[in-house]
């Protein structure tokens, strides 16, 4: 996009009759495009180290964070590489609901197609699926910053039939949501555990209005002190 700009700049710079403007313009812009380089260069080292030869931290293909889970890998388009909490501090447990099957939601996530995924899927009968490691960023929350500051839990079921979050799903994510905050020592409350209607700038609606908050978060700190 920058390469485009300054194309574009350097044309009109030649033949218009705002000629000095038109330069003025390409050299603000050049220098413009230039820190904004230097800009994203640096950030761009500070959260690659990783791809520094000999730094990357191990990793072993189906690994797990939380040992209750079985490994389903996403499809990598759907996530990016990181080494998070050493580059993005993990703050934010977002919850969603899948508006299908738990079967339907693996599907999506393997696709890479889909542009979405999160890191964890609960069934109705309390199994969890792992599908992108907590040290990457997963595309769950629609939003750059809350991604890379979250891990992503989705439910099966759908926002406006309550019978689907049963005592089995809200059981076995409040275990999963207890230990990631447990990692990265992230308070058990409603700031720090969200739905995805939360995020910032959002239009989804989930977990909905059927999702019982008291009863997760009270789950979740019982499976935090056990
Ligand atoms: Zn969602």
């Amino acid at each position: 996009m920058g390469t485009k700009k300054t194309a574009g700049a350097g044309r009109s710079a030649g033949t218009g009759p705002e000629h000095g403007v038109s330069r003025r313009g390409l050299l603000i812009g050049a220098a413009v495009t230039a820190v904004g380089t230097a800009a994203l260069a640096r950030e761009k080292l500070e959260h690659a180290w990783w791809r520094l030869p000999g730094v990357e931290k191990p990793r072993k293909p189906g690994e797990l964070d939380y040992a209750r889970a079985q490994w389903t890998a996403a499809s990598p388009a759907n996530w990016r590489r990181a080494d998070r909490p050493a580059d993005y501090a993990i703050d934010r447990v977002v919850i969603h609901v899948t508006q299908g099957s738990f079967r339907g939601a693996v599907r999506v996530f393997q696709d890479p197609g889909h542009g979405a995924a999160a890191h964890y899927v609960v069934r109705k009968d309390g199994h969890v699926t792992q599908m992108i490691r907590e040290l990457d960023v997963a595309f769950h929350a629609g939003n750059k910053s809350y991604n890379e500051r979250s891990v992503g839990i989705e439910h099966e079921g759908f926002v406006d039939r309550p019978k689907d979050f049963t005592a089995a799903m809200y059981e076995a994510s409040a275990r999963l949501s207890a230990a990631i905050c447990g990692r990265y020592r992230i308070p058990v409350d409603r700031t720090h555990i969200i739905g995805h209607v939360e995020v910032p700038g959002t239009d989804h609606t989930d977990p909905g209005p059927h999702w019982d908050w008291d009863r997760y978060i009270e789950l979740v700190r019982a499976a935090g002190a056990r």
